[in-house]
């Protein structure tokens, strides 16, 4: 085990987005290549928007995609103790102190200083403040440097400096007495022996912020890495106007989880041209270093197309459990019916998605094939009634499903009619799976085998 120490910190406020599992993904390859310890930590100290619902969600969605933690779920709902323990000992080092302030007072400053074109800020009214009124609510407040820089190099970004007046004397305890996002992560991280922050960008500003804390309590400061945003399509942050955005929603639309986690880790990260990769291999290539600074742009066509790849190169014995769950969502029984394995073979090569391949995979499951009326109207026609019979008759003759020798029944069908394969194909695929673009007619017999394939021609050359 390596020194390195990362963690993967979302709020319970909602699903996993796509931008949080980059994230989660860009810690986990780095804590796996450099054998460091990957801490999964619940930041749930917002206790009006946190459910148990959303740190549901994200455990499943980050199960589904892999992402295996060595140390946690953490919660910080659970650790109030220390938090409260850590504020007052800033409070009695004179770090922090007690702020007395009315909210409409606070809104009368902040609007005047707006209208001055000023950049609104906590005016120290109770910087200094030694009374303690009684029965009057109170934040704690902790006391910012006024001057001097904050300045880190960012890992993906370089040197960032801050200046320390840019800084507010942020609120690190509630009315309530819950503490705030930008305290309790510094505890966090340094007491959790973080050694590397690697987060979006949208926190950038957060990180002065919280290294004058990780001072004030004593605490070494870790390294920060920033990812850039991912944008849509129209170079706004990526959000639902542009489709969906979190992650199980994909699962739904049926991708498989390696699609996703290859499309991701190329959302900011590269690695020469190469766009495939295994899980294995991104461990061993991922690096900070390939990092780019500068915002990516969610892609659909080409996670679509990275879908269709894992579909098409996938384990078709796993593809064919999933498949299964597909088709029950989609209310197909499968209990009956041709071998899934087998199915999935026939439409490996065709579907992008597995909601698609469910699709295209519903014939083969259908007591009565629905005929598409077009499909029928001009391949289904009264004058296909011999050759369907034909096709029946050669084919009960048969004493193996394989495709070779459904081919050499063909050949024999075509030789005694004279017809060729395209005169007569068509009529017999439209028949045996309602319409005209399916796998090929071999496969197809052969994964429904002799029987059901004779009964549904049958059914139709009755009808014709
Ligand atoms: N909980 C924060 C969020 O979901 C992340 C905090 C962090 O990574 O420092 O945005």
């Amino acid at each position: 085990m390596s020194e390195l120490r990362v963690r993967f910190a979302p709020s319970p406020t909602g699903h996993l987005h796509i931008g949080g599992a980059r994230t989660a993904l860009f810690n986990y390859l780095l804590a796996r290549k450099e054998q460091g310890t990957f801490v999964l930590r619940i930041e749930d100290t917002d206790v009006a928007r946190s459910t148990q619902e959303s740190v549901d969600a994200i455990l499943d969605a980050m199960k589904w995609l892999g992402f295996t933690c060595d140390e946690g779920p953490v919660y910080q709902s659970e650790r109030f103790e220390l938090y409260r323990e850590k504020i007052d000992q800033l409070v009695s080092e004179g770090k922090a102190y007690r702020c007395y302030c009315r909210q409409d007072e606070l809104d009368q400053k902040r609007e005047a200083a707006q209208a001055k074109g000023l950049k609104p800020k906590y005016d120290g009214t109770c910087r200094d403040r030694s009374d303690h009124p009684e029965n009057t609510p109170y934040v704690i407040r902790f006391r910012s440097p006024l001057s001097g820089e904050t300045s880190f190099n960012d890992r993906v970004k370089g040197v960032i400096t801050f200046s320390n007046d840019e800084l507010d004397d942020l609120i690190i305890q509630r009315t309530d007495g819950t503490p705030t996002y930008n305290f309790v992560v510094v505890v966090d991280d340094a007491t959790m022996n973080i050694t590397l922050v690697l987060r979006g960008d949208d926190h950038i500003n957060n990180t002065p912020r919280q290294i004058v804390m990780y001072k004030a309590l004593g605490y070494p400061v870790p390294d920060f890495a920033h990812v850039p945003m991912i944008l849509g399509s129209d170079k706004t942050r990526l959000s639902k106007r542009h489709g969906a955005t979190s992650v199980m929603a994909y699962r739904d639309m049926g991708y498989l989880p390696e699609a996703l986690v290859n499309y991701l880790v190329r959302l900011g990260w590269s690695h020469g041209d190469d766009e495939i990769f295994s899980m294995e291999e991104l461990i061993e290539k991922f690096s900070l270093d390939n990092i780019g600074r500068s915002a990516s742009v969610f892609n659909p066509d080409k996670l679509l197309w990275l879908n269709a790849h894992y579909i098409k190169t996938g384990h078709s014995q796993r593809l064919a459990d999933l498949l299964k769950e597909y088709m029950q969502a989609a209310g197909i029984e499968t209990s009956k019916g041709p071998n899934l394995v087998a199915v999935v073979k026939t439409l490996q090569e065709r579907a992008r998605t597995m909601v698609e391949m469910a699709e295209a995979a519903r014939f083969y499951f259908a007591d009565t094939v629905e005929v598409d009326p077009s499909a029928a109207e001009k391949f289904l026609t009264a004058d296909k009634k011999p050759v369907l019979g034909a096709v029946i008759r050669h084919l009960h003759l048969l004493k193996q499903a394989d495709e070779v020798s459904i081919g050499k029944t063909f050949d024999t069908i075509m030789e005694e009619t004279g017809l060729k394969l395209g005169k007569i194909g068509p009529s017999v695929r439209v028949a045996l799976t309602g319409s005209t673009s399916s796998p090929g007619i071999y496969e197809v017999i052969s994964v429904l085998g002799i029987e059901e394939s004779c009964r549904r021609l049958q059914r139709i050359q009755e009808s014709l």
